[in-house]
């Protein structure tokens, strides 16, 4: 079986004949948030519903990280290597201080209770910038179903004051994020509204300026399915979630091919000595498959 669907000839130099779409670990329920730590050699990925994050470490396999989690789910690390995480349950933005305590970054704006804080990236400055769809309030299988008291934004938590700032709030349900290889451009995704069929559910690309976002454009729509998180290679090409596996999109919005996965893909990023790995959550299970690409997320 082949393990890709090439959309144009160059992506035939991302991916490596041999290198399979592995099954690291199964059995879970909605996986998500994968973030890489070389120095523990180990990557970290939410399983929502079950309250809990997982820990995979090469040759040693999956163990609970950290139960519960507060429904926690997207990840990043910032430029201290420190762990951000988006929770669900508590409705906020917190960072895992090196000695195991939690620091709060957000969760509130205007004085109203966030949503549910989803994805979450930092850029080179320090800011923290993450979205917060509804999609943990609206039931109680990812969180606690509650009464959503602000509409679905992304903001931007200054490094030095921790102020908050709306930078977008005309998309429905804003989601994956992901800045360019230079910080130029913050690429969003859009999953759409809950239990609305004919919901947007789109790529927007925002020019970055300071600490603003202009020009707010959709790029690319994915299809099957929807983007709901995205990582970028050192070319600045976008490695996105959808329905039938990742997507490979260039920077100008083409589609340049596929990773097939056999099961509904929520997420990507990158690891690994060479961060040449894509781990990939989806649905059930964690897969990766090593790549002739590098990705540039922090850190
Ligand atoms: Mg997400």
């Amino acid at each position: 079986m082949s393990f890709f669907e090439a959309h144009d000839p160059e992506f035939s130099t991302y991916v490596l004949g041999n290198a399979p779409v592995k099954q690291l670990a199964t059995g879970f329920d909605w996986v998500e948030g994968p973030v890489w730590f070389g120095d523990a050699n180990c990557l970290l990925f939410s399983d929502i519903p079950n309250n809990r994050i997982m820990r995979w470490t090469p040759g040693e396999g999956v163990s609970i990280y950290r139960e519960p989690s507060n429904y926690s789910n997207g990840h990043t690390r910032d430029l201290q290597g420190r762990l951000i995480s988006c929770e669900h349950g508590t409705r906020r933005v917190t960072r895992t201080e090196y000695d195991g305590s939690i620091t709060v970054i957000a969760e509130r704006f205007e004085g109203k209770r966030l949503n549910s804080p989803n994805d979450v990236v930092v850029k080179s400055d320090g800011s923290i910038w993450f979205t917060d769809p509804h999609y943990g309030i609206m039931t109680n299988y990812e969180g606690y179903k509650s009464e959503q008291e602000l509409p679905c934004h992304v903001y931007r938590v200054d490094p030095t004051s921790f102020s908050i700032a709306a930078v977008v709030i005309d998309m429905d349900c804003p989601n994956g994020l992901a800045f360019s290889p230079d910080e130029t451009s913050l690429y969003v995704a859009d999953t759409g509204a809950m239990f609305k069929e004919d919901a947007d559910r789109h790529i927007r690309k925002y020019d970055v300026e300071n600490d603003t976002l202009k020009n707010g454009a959709n790029f690319h729509t994915v299809s099957p399915g929807a983007s709901d998180g995205l990582r970028i290679d050192s070319d600045g090409n976008i490695w996105s979630s959808a329905a039938d596996g990742v997507h490979c999109i260039s920077p100008a919005g083409k589609l340049l091919g596929k990773i097939l996965v056999p099961e509904l893909v929520s997420n990507v990023c990158f690891g690994g000595r060479a961060k040449h790995q894509l781990f990939i959550t989806a649905t059930t299970s964690l897969y990766a498959i090593t790549l002739n690409r590098q990705g540039v997320q922090s850190p």
